[in-house]
């Protein structure tokens, strides 16, 4: 059985630990591979060898970081295909949805290849007589990134190229469902000749998690997961002093308003909610019909939910692969259950998919609700899972206030063709990411991406612009030169008055 080690200090490293977790193919259901689940004592050493690299990377001049990055860019397009199968073999999505979300990730790091631009910092010359002033941006020193299960290559890559472009070293605790395609992206960045002990992977459990959150030589820590360990990641490390970003769970809401278009808007939900098994911190779950939609939005998904191709996601032909594991499987299933109790009308059943060949696979088919509420446990939570929950609103306020009333708020879609409407929709949703017309509004690497409410615990969003204030501390000098002139001691604040 293949072990799945940790990657410190540019080599592979076995680590103190024994403990082990099992790494799945969720199209067959066969064990893979076992990933290690590293100990304190190794996250506290992976700590000591990136504190060690810190002192020349953070030296390097931002330009030839840049080069390092724009080789690892190379690299990554040169082995997009073996990405995107260890994507699939593990995670389980579609292969071409798996190269998308590789292709999402290589945006951040040609993002970053653009650093010195963004580290120029501003200069101001005379903020007094023969006084200047500059304000710069510096490295925070060693960062860690802790990473969920969805997206093994993306969120990872949100991190880790942004805060190793702004001269940070990293250590990646990626999911321990998960783990290979992290460590195939660390070989390559060495490939492309970032140092040693510059980019770093523990794998592990809460142990390591535990470990990061205390370990005094960590600076940063950036989390994407679920939104109770993300509370907990932003309390702990705050406790700890630590600048954190903790990015939670979603339920993220598509209004479908009567004047839309209607096959633009049902084609959009097909692939927001069901795309990726549903997997998605940006899925839309919940469909709010407006006015008299409703019936006619209902019909349609039907049709399309029963016809959606289940399958592996390195077949061709499927839309929608196997979900991560078979205990994820069975939450998402016990979830439909809990919706048919509660009283929504359960339109399309695919709790029963089995199909021939991959009978252990864990598959299940598309599930649509109708009639849910409000109070409804299967609209209050996150599912997770292919499962789409349609409510009723009678009116735009009504629907408005579904979105904003939620507890979560990382992206929403409008679906109109009234302008008015949209613009109104967009300014009044208390939602980090809105889309108008556009069914995942997933902002580009040069934007940053980040929710709302309990969907986003700190102050930073990830990547773009957000991403090189979270990871660099500005620093403002105020300088002037003696000039021979004769200076008294001073006791009031300087003005310029
Ligand atoms: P998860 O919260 O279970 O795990 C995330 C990370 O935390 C993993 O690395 C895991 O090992 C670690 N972890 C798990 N339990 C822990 C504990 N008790 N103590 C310390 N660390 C722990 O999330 P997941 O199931 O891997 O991923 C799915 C979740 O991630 C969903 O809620 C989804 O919405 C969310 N997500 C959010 C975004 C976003 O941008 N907001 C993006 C992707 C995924």
């Amino acid at each position: 059985m293949k072990i799945i080690e940790h990657f410190i200090g540019g080599k592979e490293y076995s680590g103190s630990s024994k403990r082990l977790s099992p790494v799945y193919n969720p199209a067959t259901g066969e064990e893979t591979a076992k990933v290690k689940l590293g100990s304190i004592e190794d996250l506290n050493r992976t700590a000591e060898v990136a504190q060690k690299a810190l002192a020349s990377w953070s030296n390097t001049p931002p330009l030839q970081r840049a080069r390092v990055l724009f080789k690892f860019k190379e690299l990554i397009e040169k082995n997009e295909d073996e990405l995107t199968k260890i994507i699939v073999s593990e995670h389980g999505k579609v292969y071409e949805d798996a190269k998308g979300s590789l292709t999402r990730g290589l945006e951040v790091v040609e993002y970053a290849c653009g650093i010195p631009q963004m580290l120029k910092g501003e200069f101001t010359e005379n903020v007094g007589k023969n006084v200047d002033s500059w304000s710069l941006r510096q490295p925070l020193g060693v960062c860690a990134g802790i990473t969920p299960f969805n997206f093994p290559a993306m969120v990872p890559m949100w991190m880790f190229p942004m805060a190793i472009a702004c001269g940070n070293t990293f250590i990646l605790k990626p999911s321990e469902k998960d783990p290979s395609c992290s460590i195939r992206l660390a070989e390559l960045f060495k490939e492309a000749g970032l140092p040693d002990g510059v980019f770093n992977i523990v794998n592990g459990d809460k142990e390591v998690v535990d470990a990061i959150i205390s370990n005094k030589k960590i600076s940063a820590v950036s989390f994407v997961g679920s939104t109770p360990i993300a509370k907990y990641i932003y309390e702990n490390c705050a406790k700890n002093e630590k600048r954190v970003q903790a990015l939670g769970g979603a339920k993220n809401h598509c209004v479908v308003m009567p004047d839309c278009d209607l096959d633009q808007a049902v084609n959009g939900l097909m692939g927001a909610a069901y795309g990726s098994a549903g997997e998605r911190c940006m899925a839309q779950s919940v469909a709010v019909a407006v006015g008299n939609i409703g019936d006619k939005l209902v019909k349609s998904l039907k049709t399309k939910v029963e016809n959606l191709k289940v399958g592996p996601g390195m077949d061709k032909n499927s839309e929608m692969g196997p979900l991560v594991t078979k205990e994820h499987l069975e939450k998402v299933k016990g979830y439909v259950d809990i919706g048919i109790q509660e009283g929504a009308e359960l339109i399309v059943d695919g709790r029963d998919l089995k199909l021939q060949g991959y009978e252990k696979g864990y598959y299940m088919g598309g599930c649509l609700f109708d009639k849910v509420e409000k109070d409804m446990r299967i609209y209050k939570e996150e599912i997770f899972g292919p499962v789409l929950s349609v409510l009723r609103a009678k009116n735009f306020e009504e629907a408005l206030n579904l979105v904003n009333d939620h507890e979560f708020g990382n992206g929403v879609s409008i679906f109109t063709r009234d302008g008015d409407v949209g613009r109104s929709f967009s300014s009044k949703a208390k939602i980090g990411m809105v889309g108008i017309n556009i069914p995942i509004p997933v902002p580009m690497a040069f934007h940053s991406f980040g929710g709302w409410k309990r969907s986003l615990f700190g102050d930073q969003h990830m990547h773009g612009p957000e991403g090189v204030r979270f990871y660099t501390k500005l620093k403002t000098i105020t300088s002037r030169w003696p000039d021979g002139l004769k200076s008294d001691p001073e006791f009031v604040m300087p003005t310029m008055k």
